[in-house]
């Protein structure tokens, strides 16, 4: 029940949050999450008709309805169920990471309900500047500042629940790479780390290859993360955006000159981390 549960929130956490995406205009008429930028009730982009309560039933109005629109019979595209989804499964396996991976150290039943709200909102609002980076090409900064605040309320509760040393992604492994004893230390390597390398990145191809949301974003999931889980989540970002730009451009769809947005690479660093970076390390060092 509790299982369902989480999954109905985070479907209708996806519904709103992909409204959100789809009225947000860069901030120019109003701020992210402004009832100016995204009030109004919802209505059909083909016929204007203003949706019923039973229409907007997230996934479920789409699936009886059979991706049409219940007047006009317009086609309501796939982005609707498919964010609704993606959203739902993150309230689910985030916990059952989260569980898996601190149960080892045994904090307590709390700390693994708090640990995981964090990180569900985290990846909501990561979600949320991916919808936005690949409608606008821009992440706003009211998201990166969220992301920041965030990230000093987690260092303080696992600093509180957990205590001083950095739980890292990587578990065991990541005292190799040192910085592990003080979790707010480690916490500001990360995001100097994440800083000087986007810094990097955009002063060596003059803005070209990065842009400043990226670097912004950046920061905070350095922060966040923490040092080296970063490291891990941008090397991902990198190997996975290379190759989705190769597929892209094979594919006809994108030339050399024409960028991806990289926030939505980013987000899927810090899942690929999330998810699988202790048993790709573990993986690694066996072999
Ligand atoms: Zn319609």
């Amino acid at each position: 029940m509790i299982w369902l549960a989480l999954f109905v929130i985070g479907l209708a956490i996806g519904s709103f949050l992909n409204v959100v995406a789809l009225r947000y205009d860069g901030g120019e008429t109003a701020p992210l999450f402004s009832p100016r930028a995204i009030g109004g009730r919802s209505h059909c982009p083909h016929c204007g008709t203003t949706l019923r309560w039973f229409e907007l039933v997230p996934l479920a109005s789409w699936i009886v309805q059979r991706g049409r629109c219940r007047t006009c019979r317009a086609k309501i595209g796939w982005r609707y169920p498919l964010a609704e989804l993606l959203a739902g499964l993150i309230a689910v396996l985030v916990p059952l990471r989260v569980a898996t991976a601190v149960a080892a150290g045994a904090p307590g039943m709390a700390a693994l309900v708090g640990i995981s709200l964090f990180w569900i909102v985290i990846f909501e609002a990561l979600f949320l500047m991916a919808l936005i980076d690949i409608r606008l090409g821009i992440i706003p900064d009211g998201l990166n500042l969220s992301l920041a605040v965030i990230g000093i309320f987690f260092a303080i509760y696992l600093g509180g629940t957990i205590g001083l040393a950095n739980p890292s992604l990587l578990g065991p492994y990541a005292g190799m790479f040192g910085l592990q004893a003080n979790l707010w230390l480690n916490r500001l390597v990360g995001a100097l780390f994440a800083g000087v390398l986007f810094g990097l990145l955009i002063a060596g191809t003059r803005g070209k290859g990065m842009g400043m949301g990226d670097l912004k974003l950046a920061i905070p999931l350095g922060f966040l993360l923490g040092w080296p889980d970063i490291l891990f989540a941008v090397a991902a970002a990198f190997v996975i955006g290379a190759v989705a730009g190769i597929v892209a451009i094979l594919a006809g769809k994108r030339t050399m000159k024409g960028a991806l947005p990289f926030g939505p690479f980013l987000a899927i660093g810090v899942a690929t981390v999330f998810f699988f970076g202790y048993q790709f390390v573990r993986w690694y060092f066996r072999i």
